[in-house]
């Protein structure tokens, strides 16, 4: 299976996008998501299988409206609804300009869902604390976690808007991020990508429980 990486839109939120054979599926959707996408599969003949949402906030979804009209199927937490169904809740957050239409969610995860896409096996993990209805995605096989703003390399989500809650991120972070394996690379919804290991020992904000 192939990653790519995708930084897209006004904060640079990245977008996964995996490809295997000839079908692919991607993980949330900024703005520029939908050209950037159209375009790799005209280019390399691909059908994209689904968008999953690591969660509602606009700068994950704001292209999503686009792949829905295509047809593609929606994944997502039913603690997000409000913000997949009304992301202009969200407009005092957002940047002038900025589309925000709603989304209806084809089929909702919640923690342990188990999906079967691309020929893997992908958990879903509910991490709430950014707001409440973040997930992350984990491959094992590929040992690999699409962890929206749950974590980021050195740092962890803001908590400061609505519905985000330190100790609730914490609690997700050492129950549900931290238990993956040591060796679980963690693609998080901005900046680089980094580890496991590498957040259990250097991360300030959350440390391991020892
Ligand atoms: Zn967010």
């Amino acid at each position: 299976m192939e990653v790519k990486i995708l930084p897209l839109g006004p904060i640079q939120t990245n977008a996964f996008f995996l490809i295997n054979g000839d079908h692919s599926v991607l993980i949330d959707a900024p703005k520029g998501a939908h050209e950037a996408i159209a375009a790799l599969l005209e280019e390399k003949g691909l059908t994209l299988d689904a968008l999953l949402l690591t969660h509602g906030h606009w700068d994950h979804t704001t292209d999503a409206y686009l792949f829905q009209k295509d047809g593609v199927p929606l994944y997502g937490h039913r603690a997000d609804l409000d913000l997949f169904a009304n992301p202009r809740s969200m407009s005092s957050y957002g940047l002038e300009g900025i589309p925000m239409e709603p989304v209806q969610i084809d089929y909702w995860v919640d923690q342990g869902t188990q999906l079967e896409l691309l020929g893997e096996s992908i958990e879903v993990r509910h991490v709430p604390g950014h707001c409440p209805g973040n997930v992350l995605f984990y491959l094992e096989d590929q040992a690999a976690c699409f962890s929206g703003d749950v974590i980021f390399a050195g740092s962890i989500g803001r908590v400061d808007l609505p519905g985000g809650n330190f100790s609730i991120i914490e609690q997700s972070i050492r129950n549900r991020v931290y238990t993956l394996p040591d060796e679980t690379e963690i693609f998080p919804g901005h900046g680089p990508v980094t580890s496991v290991r590498e957040e259990k020992r250097r991360n300030a904000y959350v440390r391991p429980v020892a």
